[in-house]
Formats: C-alpha cells, structure tokens, sequence
C-alpha cells in the first residue's frame, strides 16, 4: 500500500530528507505549483509518478511573481482539496513551506535571465520573470530534484526555466508536458474560476484564435504578420475581450519571428484580459 502524503513545511527538514532520500539512491521527480490544482498539474504529477522513485509537489503563491497591481491577493487556494488530490493520485511528498522563511525580512539574491525575460508576458508584466526564476531556484534548492515537470501552458516561463538551468548548471532535467484543455478547448487554469457564465464562453475566443492561426499556417501563409492581424480580428470580435498580444516565436529559441520557415518549429501565443481575468494559452506547431 501507498504511504500517506506527507506535508513539509520547514526547509531544515526538506534539506534533511533529501540527504537521506540521495543517500537511498531515489530518484526524485519535482512539480512546482502556485495550487488550487486541476487537471492541468495532476496531468504533470502523473508524469513525475511514472519516471521518478518520489515524487515531490510544491505549493506556494509567490508573492514576488505578482505586480502591485495584480491578483496576488484574490489568487484562489484551496489545500484541503489540493491535499486529497495529491494523496488520491498517491504523490509522496507535498512541500509547502512558508512566505516568510522563503522571503525573510533581509531577503536581497534574485535570479535574472536577461532576453527572453523582456518580450510577451515580460512586457506586460516586467517583473514577473524575476520572481519565478527565484522562486524555482529556491524550490530547486529545497528539493534536488532528478526531473522537474512545467506545463507547456506557460510556454515562455518554461523556456526560462531552460535557460536557468542550462546558465545555472543546475543538475536537472526539465520535462514539459502538453496543455491540458476543457472539452471545448479552453486550457485549464487556476483562474478559469474567475470567469462568469457569459466570460466561460468568450474565453474560447483563445483556443479558436489559436486554431484559426494554424489553419492560415496549414493553407500555405508564412508571414506571421498576417497571420496574426486574422487572430487580433477574431479576438476583438468578442467584447469582453482585451488584448495583450498575440504573438509567434521560433521554439527552440524563444525568439520573435516575422516568416515561418519550414523545419522548424514554433509556439503561437496569447495573452488576453476576458472581463477582468488574465488569460494565456499558445500552440506548438512543427513542420
Ligand atoms: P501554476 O500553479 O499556475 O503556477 O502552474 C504550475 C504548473 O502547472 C506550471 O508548470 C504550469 O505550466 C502547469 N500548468 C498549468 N495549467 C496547465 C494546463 N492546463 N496544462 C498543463 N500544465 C499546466
């Protein structure tokens, strides 16, 4: 039988039993998350179980990735039901430590990754990145782990995270895994529940856009310009709507792109307000 998921709060004892779990010879599998878990994370988890001896989730709303202005305060949490999510999926380890042992009061090392950090979701939020690669290289830190598990949801972060890793040295494999959407296309997002009735159904304006997108791409158009102006139309076609971008960037680099080449591959990304709800989604496409 599967023991119960243990809870661990405090990071003398994360760094204790991760000595001894090394010294076992376990295989450690890591998924970072900010809670109030769906499909989305589970999916994520489900992967770490399948390849790892351990595995290991995290819980924290990190305060440094949120601007002023935006919803650290209303982000929406819900441990019990996290907590019966992971122990039903038999996850080993939950780490949830605490906001002021992760930032004391004389906190002052950040981690900054200097150009993809600039563009798309570092334009409209500019201090965004700084606190997700902090926040990873502390979680990183804590749990040691062989393979840590990102959504492709957030396209741009786990390419930073990349790239962390890679300038960093830090010794481990970073495993992307694909959207996991509603039936109707919608990706799954802690802040769909943000959304009314009326919102739920224009937020599928993302998911179609990005559709549409591939479509132009399929019948043959390589100029991401057009491509993009048929997406921004569609888009404020929907009157909640606003848009932040729509964008195309060669995969491998995370690199803005005017012209689509063939053996390559690309994301097609959004980020649109619906209501007053931030939403992003984007699409891999390969040639
Ligand atoms: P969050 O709790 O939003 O910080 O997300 C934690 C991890 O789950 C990140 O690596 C996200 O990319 C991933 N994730 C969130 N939503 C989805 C989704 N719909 N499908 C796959 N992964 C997701």
């Amino acid at each position: 039988m599967h023991e119960k998921l243990k809870t661990i709060s405090s990071i003398d004892e994360i760094h204790s039993l991760i000595k001894v779990l090394k010294k076992e010879g376990k295989t450690i599998g890591f998924v970072p998350t900010m809670g109030y878990l769906h499909e989305g994370h589970l999916s994520l988890v489900r992967e770490s179980k399948k390849n790892n001896d351990l595995t290991f989730v995290s819980i924290f709303v990190n305060p440094k990735q949120f601007a002023p202005a935006e919803d650290l305060s209303t982000y929406p949490r819900d441990l019990d039901k996290d907590i019966k999510l992971l122990s039903e999926l038999e996850t080993d380890y939950l780490f949830y430590p605490d906001t002021k042992d992760f930032y004391p009061n004389d906190f002052q090392t950040y981690v900054s990754v200097n150009e993809i950090t600039k563009i798309l979701e570092g334009e409209f939020r500019p201090t965004h990145f700084r606190g997700v690669t902090t926040v990873v290289a502390m979680l990183f830190n804590c749990v040691s782990p062989n393979n840590a598990y990102f959504g492709q949801k957030d396209a741009q972060q786990a390419a930073v995270i990349k790239q962390i890793v890679r300038d960093l040295k830090f010794d481990i494999k970073i495993n992307i895994c694909p959207i996991v959407r509603e039936n109707d296309g919608l990706a799954m997002s802690s802040r769909n529940v943000f959304l009314n009735d009326k919102e739920r159904l224009d937020a599928l304006v993302l998911s179609r856009s990005l559709k549409l997108a591939e479509e132009i791409i399929n019948e043959g158009e390589k100029e991401t310009e057009k491509i993009l102006n048929e997406m921004k139309k569609l888009i404020n076609s929907v009157e909640s709507s606003q848009l932040d971008y729509v964008s195309i960037v060669e995969a491998e680099r995370f690199k803005i792109t005017d012209k689509i080449e063939n053996d390559k591959s690309y994301y097609i990304l959004i980020a649109c307000k619906i209501g007053k709800t931030r939403l992003i989604d984007n699409k891999l496409i390969s040639f």
